[in-house]
């Protein structure tokens, strides 16, 4: 051990002269002044003493100032300039994959640097990190999953957990577990980092921890709600019928003004405006707005609007335009490359940023355009706090956010796109003023701002609690209500009570609470439990090519469109894929007639012709990759499996995967539906719970037969298989000869043993 110190301690001294010799090159000077511009640099020696003096310390400040790539690196730097060099061991984790890579990125290279050397970082199935590694940034999930192997974080001196604010649920999970480790591990250090002021909570959660906030500064930014953006287009918005103390209806009703500006032209455009203010919640109409309902391209005429006023007649800068998702950025995106003026390379830089996108592309937000080129980055809820693009004077707000897709699988499937709180809404406007004065341009009226939650919602309070109970019970946590009762806010007991029954009810846990094998195999899937049962499953039958799609699909926005204007050309066109009763059946028909087109270059075509959304569509062909590659990461499919193992396409295995997953989402048929469907060829429907509402409900379903239901529903892998038994004994006498009963008990013994081993 001692020699291995007295290695470490050599190669840090090396790395210090590195350093120095760094900071004494022109380009090492430069990021030198750089960052001791930033605020953060203003409190260097306050945080360094907070932090030796304590074991917990919190530290807020405003986005942009520093917290994530400088405090880190502060610690890194003096410890490696303490006399005897660094024996630091650093994590600090990030909520998203993008952020974590980007950020280790960028202080690689403030540092002179390679990745890899004295920073790195490790994502899911990616990573850099060398025996110099001192700095290791990681999402939440990592240091978790290293929690599973290795309690005590042996050698770890710093725990960093950045993002704090954004309270979710992996990051509440995690202060719950570090809360316990601090006892055994007194020279442990905590830091905990937060965009926003109410620090107070972590504060008292940690038993009085200080808090040490970073002063910034912003400038003033101009704030313009959907009606003030209307009236640039020469229409004004007013409230016609609002029954606001109830929530329920709100109108609208749009009055022209005296016309100013292309009339004619701008009557969609509005309309399509409005909608982006969400049809659904605030029911805005107008005689035309049916007429001409695109749903692939919800307000984005405006947008496009908007972003050519700004290219032509606004001062320098860039734009940041706030989407809810990958597949809102990639359409609008498309959309706007037909523009004359915002697909010319030669005088706009148009750009993404979201989480499922590749490094390189990630970098390119923060390269500065050519002089008289304006860069425009459409980008999700991840530029809100978590990656800073340094040169943004303006910013369109669609007030809404939904997680992106990997984060979608940690939650919930269809997350569907909900309004931001009042603090987001406010740290968006923030990003247009870091420069010089800004304008930030909401899409939505103003009584609907003044309608936002002041905060949202902590994610452990509103998101169903399964996948966090199985990964309590991984981590050998104790009681899933007793560890989650520490919590910083506690979800309700009954909430807790009721994803412990869901678990036991699809067998992922004992009657005693303990994980059983479908228990364990879940956990190492990322995603709700019943996307994961679908997806063992369908890799045990070797049906995984359709199971994949229908996993993807029940993860994204429906991708049958039903225009209102066309409702029954729609609804025949989903017909022909749907032929059997099954919704989900019809997808994967959908997909693979989109497969064939998209391979022959005509994938659009094929949408437009059969109502599909194109979007969801690719984004049901990138999730089908990502779960494949988690199958693989987890041993479930074997590693030099190339393709996605497609051995069967038997529409009745595929209904009994289907009932497996979605169990106990049954119903009967003659129960909850009307006469006309007398054609569905079986009993019952499995459906997916979330969708409650009578003709959605009918369009997230599959019928299945009674075997079916009984072989494949309820009590696989569950632990009193017995129980279950004797109940489907019972019934199965009541409805069938004693022979076919006893057939099928069997039947479901040896299944639930095959699938057990
Ligand atoms: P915070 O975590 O407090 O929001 P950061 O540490 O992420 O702030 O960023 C501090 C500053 O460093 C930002 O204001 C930005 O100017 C700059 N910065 C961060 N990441 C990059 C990058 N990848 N490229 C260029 N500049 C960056
Ligand atoms: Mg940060």
């Amino acid at each position: 051990k001692a020699v291995m110190e007295k290695i470490v301690r050599r190669r840090s001294l090396q790395m210090r002269d590195q350093q120095q010799a760094w900071q004494e090159s022109p380009e090492g000077r430069k990021l030198q002044e750089f960052r001791r511009r930033l605020p953060a640099y203003k409190e260097k020696d306050n945080l360094l003493a907070a932090i030796s003096q304590n074991q917990v310390v919190i530290i807020s400040g405003e986005t942009g100032c520093g917290k994530t790539t400088q405090i880190p690196q502060f610690i890194l730097e003096s410890e490696i300039e303490s006399v005897q060099g660094a024996v630091c061991n650093i994590i600090c984790t990030q909520p998203r994959r993008i952020s974590a890579m980007s950020v280790s990125e960028r202080v690689a290279y403030e540092r002179g640097e390679k990745l890899g050397e004295s920073v790195g970082y490790k994502v899911r199935l990616e990573g850099m990190k060398g025996r110099d590694t001192h700095l290791l940034f990681c999402t939440t999930g990592i240091l978790l999953r290293r929690l599973l192997v290795d309690r005590n974080l042996k050698g770890v001196t710093h725990v960093i957990v950045d993002e704090i604010h954004e309270r979710g649920m992996n990051e509440d999970f995690l202060l719950i577990v570090l809360k316990d480790l601090l006892p055994r591990r007194p020279e442990l250090r905590l830091i905990l980092m937060s965009a926003t002021l109410d620090a107070d909570l972590f504060s008292s959660y940690f038993g009085g921890a200080p808090l040490v906030h970073i002063p910034g500064f912003t400038y003033p930014v101009r704030t313009h709600f959907l009606e003030d953006v209307l009236e640039m287009t020469g229409y004004r918005l007013t409230p016609y019928n609002q029954i606001d103390d109830y929530g329920q209806e709100k109108m609208w009703k749009m009055n022209k003004q005296a016309p100013r500006k292309r009339k004619s032209q701008l009557a969609s455009l509005v309309e399509d405006a409005l909608r982006s203010a969400d049809l659904k919640d605030y029911s805005i109409q107008t005689r035309e707005s049916l007429s001409c309902w695109n749903p692939d391209c919800m307000g984005f005429n405006l947008i496009e609007y908007l972003l050519c006023h700004i290219c032509e007649n606004e001062k320098p800068g860039a734009v940041l335009v706030f989407m809810t998702g990958w597949d809102d950025i990639s359409s609008l995106k498309d959309k706007l490359l037909t523009n004359a003026i915002l697909g010319d390379s030669n005088r706009v830089l148009l750009l993404a940023c979201h989480g499922a996108m590749a490094s390189a592309d990630q970098r390119l937000i923060f390269n500065e355009p050519d002089d008289g080129v304006r860069k425009i980055v459409l980008a999700t809820n991840i530029a809100e706090t978590s990656i800073t693009i340094n040169d943004v004077v303006f910013v369109i707000d669609c007030g809404k956010a939904k997680e992106s897709s990997y984060d979608a699988l940690n939650n919930t499937p269809c997350l569907l796109p909900s309004w931001i709180s009042k603090v987001s809404a406010q740290q968006r406007r923030g990003r247009a003023g870091r420069v010089q004065p800004g304008e930030c341009y909401h899409f939505y009226p103003r009584c609907v701002y003044d309608a936002f939650a002041d905060y949202q919602l902590p994610e452990i309070l509103r998101t169903p609690l399964q996948s966090l109970c199985l990964q309590i019970k991984s981590l050998k946590l104790g009681s899933i209500s007793e560890f989650l009762s520490r919590a910083l806010q506690s979800p309700e007991l009954l909430a807790v009570q009721n994803a412990i029954e869901y678990l036991k009810i699809i067998g992922a846990l004992d009657e005693n609470e303990n994980l059983t094998v479908l228990g364990r195999h879940l956990t190492m899937l990322p995603m709700e439990p019943k996307l994961g049962k679908m997806l063992i499953l369908g890799a045990i039958f070797n049906c995984l090519d359709p199971i994949l799609t229908v996993v993807a699909g029940l993860s994204v926005r429906d991708p049958f469109l039903t225009p209102l204007d066309k409702k029954d050309l729609a609804e025949a066109a989903k017909a022909q894929f749907s032929r059997d009763y099954s919704d989900h059946l019809a997808l994967v028909r959908a997909y693979e007639g989109w497969r064939d087109a998209e391979r022959d270059f005509v994938g659009y075509e094929y949408c437009w012709k059969n109502f599909l959304s194109a979007q969801s569509m690719k984004a049901i062909d990138a999730l089908r990759r990502e779960f494949f590659s988690l199958l693989k990461d987890t041993g479930l499919v074997d590693d030099n499996v190339g393709t996605f193992n497609a051995w069967s396409y038997d529409d009745h295995l595929l209904r009994a995967i289907i009932c497996y997953g979605l169990y106990p989402g049954v119903c009967s048929v003659v129960n909850s539906v009307n006469a006309r469907d007398s054609r569905i060829p079986y009993p019952w429907l499995v459906f997916n719970e979330k969708i409650k509402v009578n003709s959605v409900f009918l369009r997230d379903s599959t019928a299945v037969s009674d075997s079916v239901l009984l072989l494949f529903g309820g009590s696989i892998l569950r632990g009193d298989t017995d129980g279950h038994l004797k109940m489907l004994g019972g019934y199965l006498e009541f409805f069938m000869k004693p022979a076919t009963a006893d057939m099928f008990l069997n039947l479901k013994k040896e299944l639930d043993e095959f699938i057990q081993n």
